[in-house]
């Protein structure tokens, strides 16, 4: 039963992936992207507070993101738990630190899905125009102009973590730039390792 860290630009595929491995392997996806956009349809304060920051590309603030987690880390049942979008800062990295150590819970993994720049953008016009294709609900955030707000985000904000959980020596480097089931093959070899 491992807990693991997706970690990766906008688009790299770390929801895709999360996805996969909670219906091959139950374990449960924590989404603070998910959870944030749930809060904003249900219409609840805190979803009225970030609609702005979503639509814009902007971070979240660390303790409403940390408080979030939180809250799941107590009430979701455990198969091991996958973190997706979250840790975004250093902020929040230590929180989770410091959560999963309250639980008595070890990180297992972080696994970056490294990803060619200049791909992403296609990706997200990509999820964009087949969610409407689909008759499914399109995110605001997912247009070229919103994506590169997010992907400076990235670099600014989160990109430091690959260097902090390297030197935990935590840190598996894989490519994210292949078919999506290679990718997933590859996730499954770290985690069968863990
Ligand atoms: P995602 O679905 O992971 O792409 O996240 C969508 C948006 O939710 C981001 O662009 C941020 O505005 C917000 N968000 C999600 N996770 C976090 C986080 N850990 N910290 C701050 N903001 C977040």
């Amino acid at each position: 039963m491992a807990n693991i860290i997706l970690l990766g630009p906008p688009g790299a595929g770390k929801g895709t992936q999360a996805k996969r491995l909670q219906d091959a392997r139950g374990m449960v996806q924590l989404s603070t992207g998910d959870m944030l956009r749930e809060a904003r349809t249900s219409g609840t304060d805190m979803g009225r507070k970030v609609a702005k920051v979503l639509d814009e590309g902007g971070l979240v603030t660390d303790d409403i993101v940390i408080g979030l987690i939180a809250e799941k880390l107590e009430t979701t049942g455990h198969g091991g738990f996958i973190f997706d979008g979250f840790p975004r800062t250093l902020k929040q990295a230590d929180a989770l630190g410091a959560l999963l150590a309250e639980k008595g819970l070890t990180l297992d993994a972080v696994i970056e899905l490294v990803v060619d720049d200049t791909a992403l953008v296609g990706r997200i016009v990509k999820r964009a125009d087949e969610a409407r294709a689909a008759g499914q609900p399109v995110r605001r955030d997912d247009t070229p102009e919103v994506f590169e707000v997010r992907l400076r985000e990235y670099y600014k904000n989160t990109a430091p973590l690959i260097g902090y959980y390297w030197a935990k020596g935590d840190l598996v480097q894989l490519d994210g730039m292949g078919e999506m089931q290679a990718v997933a093959d590859a996730i499954a070899a770290v985690l069968d390792k863990a």
